[in-house]
């Protein structure tokens, strides 16, 4: 078998190993597969590419063109999956967890594709939140807004999800504009690397917008700043180390930690045996156990069930668990491959032993099992452990050793409140289960364990078929946990891309704020056009133009009729004497719905023409009461645009809705599709 010279792609050049390189293994086999490691990369030109080139490059993108760089990205990655999954057994995983390593790094991107082009503008800003009104007048006004770091973003990930690992930190960096470089645990970096070339090969990332580190990490902290960021995902021995660096005690460099987590399950004491709950809890907890080998961060450590409940789980478990076939993970039949490396196995027996000394273990021998196609002892196999502790309250190991591997250990608890206290004593974990089918036991546990948690499963017969498992950190949801599980947070859709910008509070005029945010903010000056606003194609619209529409008189027979046609004749628009003893209205009132009718009709040009649809309106409020003998008239003003597709995009109008008096009566914004401007053929 050919040893792999595993690369670092560094300034544009890919760099192999010197002979300070490490040895990689094969988790199936024991072979030596491969080396990295090189002490003579040049961190400066590896820094500089990144600032200079990838940074600046992904900076002259939007938004919505990095969501559409990552699509692709996204297309090209599953074209070329094959090449990842044949590389990935050597990891001891089987092709189940592929699909979560490398379908799921794939689906993250993916997700992060559409999440930039739904919810980010098309620009190089993203708006943070409301205006603020700072003043009386509302002539200087507050809005926060984030720009891109420009720095580069160091990216530390651990062994078990090479793939998923590396993309679930890049989507949401390449979405922020900001380049990275990528730093894989050694034991698994060839998949990393061969991951990048894949990526590099597409030709569809600017120079410089990712590097790639296999092997040590060098001095590279000691050369970041205050615009850099670093990510880590791996154990809290090392995150401790890390967090000494002087870039973050000198130079406030962004870090984000996300290390070792005592994940708990409970099952909800309605949960009893013989109910679909309790199945559901078995089944998700031996999932937990075997998947990845127990190799996950999210895995369940610590499951916890009504003490009646404590022989019926672990009888139902052992016998799950006895019909798990460990093997070869390329085989078909084998549903839990191997641990990383003969030092992890080394690592997770030690811990299961550390365990050993507050519960009893009653599942999985690791001197006693069988692998199936492969070599018990060359391969760094291990058996699911079960371990089952009477008092968890006396037990310390139990809530802060972490054995990563199939290691689970179960414990009785008196009531919820003893539960929570029980799951809290991880000292704060990335998620918690609960299979419960009661709602009041749902929201006990929300409030006493959500302090402790990142995340927190609820599952139960209503929503275990579509439910994703509660190991899955899912891109829309944050990911992270405070205390023990590092403090950090990833993901959680837009939150995500967060990390590596900077949120600056602007303070100025209306018409500051329009210019730099690009959405039009009430005060700032209007633009008139000679034609009506639904005459002009979307590439025309101008942010700011306006329409002031002609008057219309409320009478109290459009009142009647819109009461009769529309059959709301809610009583403060058909009785005086009853809308009077309503504190809102001063007597009978025009329908809300009644005035943005009319206002439609006061605003819309009705030919044919660029407007395609009326998609929606948001934040709607009627602020004061229209009576019979008032008026109202229109001001619509283009707020924002945000393009769609070749064809049409969106526009946000602010519609103002004003009576006699030139009282605010209404508000809202309207959202309709226009088309762009075409030559006819
Ligand atoms: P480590 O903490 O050993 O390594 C994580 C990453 O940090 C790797 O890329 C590693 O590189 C790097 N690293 C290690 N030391 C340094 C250093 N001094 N400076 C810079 N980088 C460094 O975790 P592992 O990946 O080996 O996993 C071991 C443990 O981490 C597990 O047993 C588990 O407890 C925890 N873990 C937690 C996860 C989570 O998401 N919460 C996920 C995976 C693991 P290299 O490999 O080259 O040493």
């Amino acid at each position: 078998m050919t040893v792999q010279n595993v690369e670092s792609y560094i300034a544009g050049q890919w760099i192999g190993c010197d002979s300070s390189a490490r040895e990689i293994h094969s988790a199936v086999t024991g072979e030596l597969i491969g080396r990295a490691g090189n002490t003579a990369l040049d961190i400066g030109a590896m820094l500089d590419f990144a600032r200079s080139k990838g940074g600046p490059a992904l900076r002259g993108m939007t938004f919505h063109d990095r969501a559409r760089m990552l699509k692709a990205l996204a297309a090209h990655l599953g074209q070329h999956k094959q090449a990842l999954y044949d590389i990935s057994f050597a990891t001891g995983a089987t092709q189940k967890d592929h699909l979560i390593d490398i379908d799921g790094g794939i689906g993250t991107l993916m997700v992060y594709a559409s999440k930039g082009r739904r919810e980010m503008p098309d620009d190089t800003i993203y708006l943070d939140g409301e205006v603020e009104r700072l003043s009386r007048h509302g002539t200087f006004l507050g809005q926060h807004i984030c720009t891109s770091l420009t720095g580069a973003a160091v990216h530390i990930n651990a062994f078990n999800f090479p793939v998923w690992g590396m993309l679930e930190k890049l989507a949401p960096t390449l979405l922020a504009g900001v380049p990275a470089i990528i730093k894989p645990a050694t034991a698994t970096c060839y998949v990393a690397e061969r991951c990048v070339r894949i990526m590099l090969a597409s030709g569809l990332l600017p120079e410089g917008a990712i590097q790639l580190i296999s092997g040590g990490l060098g001095d590279l902290l000691d050369h970041l700043g205050g615009q850099d960021a670093v990510s880590f995902t791996g154990s809290a021995a090392t995150a401790k180390t890390l967090r000494g660096a002087s870039c973050f005690q000198g130079n406030a460099t962004r870090f984000i930690a996300e290390q070792d987590s005592l994940n708990a399950s409970i099952l909800g004491p309605d949960a009893v045996a013989g109910t679909p709950e309790f199945d559901l809890f078995i089944k998700e907890a031996t999932r937990e156990m075997t998947t990845k080998a127990g190799q996950k961060c999210t895995a369940i450590r610590r499951i916890m069930t009504p003490a009646s409940q404590v022989v019926a789980v672990i009888d139902a478990l052992s016998r799950r668990l006895g019909s798990v076939v460990i093997g070869d993970p390329a085989a078909e039949e084998s549903q839990m491959g191997a641990l990383v490396s003969q030092a992890q196995r080394q690592d997770v027996l030690e811990k299961a032993a550390l365990i050993g000394q507050e519960a009893d273990r009653v599942f999985g021998n690791p001197d006693g099992f069988v692998v199936h196609g492969a070599d018990r002892d060359k391969g760094a196999f291990v058996p699911p452990m079960l371990f089952h502790c009477a008092s968890p309250d006396t037990a310390n190991l139990l809530h802060s050793v972490e054995a990563f591997g199939p290691v689970s250990t179960v414990m009785p608890y008196r009531d919820l409140e003893h539960a929570v206290q029980t799951a809290n004593r991880g000292g704060g974990s990335l998620v918690a289960s609960v299979i419960t089918n009661d709602l009041d036991v749902a929201r006990t546990v929300a409030l006493g364990a959500g302090p402790f948690h990142g995340r927190l499963y609820f599952n139960n017969r209503t929503s275990m078929k579509e439910s994703t498992g509660h190991g899955s950190p899912l891109p829309h949801m944050v990911h992270g946990g405070p205390g023990r599980a590092g403090g950090g947070e990833e993901m959680g859709g837009i939150r995500g891309v967060m990390h590596y910008m900077q949120r600056t509070a602007i303070q100025g005029s209306p018409d500051i704020l329009t210019a730099i945010g690009r959405k039009w903010v009430p005060g700032a000056n209007e633009i008139t056009s000679h034609d009506h606003p639904f005459t002009r194609t979307f590439d025309a619209l101008e942010i700011g133009e306006t329409l002031h529409t002609a008057e219309r008189e409320i009478t109290l027979d459009d009142i009647e009729n819109f009461a009769h046609f529309t059959g709301d004749t809610f009583y403060a628009h058909m009785d005086d004497a009853a809308a009077k003893r309503n504190p809102f209205f001063p007597g009978r009132v025009a329908h809300g719905y009644l005035l943005l009718s009319f206002a439609a009709g006061l605003f819309v040009q009705p030919d044919e023409g660029p407007v395609l649809a009326n998609t929606g309106l948001d934040n709607l409020r009627f602020l004061k009461p229209i009576q019979a003998g008032d008026s109202i008239r229109v001001r619509l003003t283009v707020m924002q645009k945000s393009p769609r597709n070749q064809d049409y995009g969106e526009v946000r109008w602010k519609v103002t809705l004003l009576n006699r008096d030139g009282d605010l009566a209404a508000e809202y914004e309207l959202l309709t599709m226009n088309a762009y401007h075409r030559d006819e053929p």
